[in-house]
């Protein structure tokens, strides 16, 4: 089972909301990557962590990223 917080949903909802209206468009965290975002990660690992103590934190990445983080395609996900 997976859950995500609602004020990360929240916070999510607001910064696409805000860049969709400035005609912005939000590219992928992960680095070097320009791709559009697709998929939000409530609890994506930040990358260079030497595996301890390394705080998990939402992450917007493009598709490509998640696949990567995931190690295979991701699962449609139906509302
Ligand atoms: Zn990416």
């Amino acid at each position: 089972m997976q859950y995500v917080e609602l004020e990360v949903v929240r916070y999510a909802a607001g910064m696409l909301a805000a860049a969709e209206e400035a005609g912005h468009t939000l590219v992928c965290k992960s680095q070097p990557c320009e791709r559009p975002i697709a998929y939000l990660v409530p609890d994506a690992t930040p990358p260079g962590g030497d595996g301890q103590d390394v705080e998990q934190r939402p992450a917007i990445v493009c598709r490509e990223h998640l696949e990567e983080m995931l190690g295979h395609a991701p699962e449609e996900q139906p509302l």
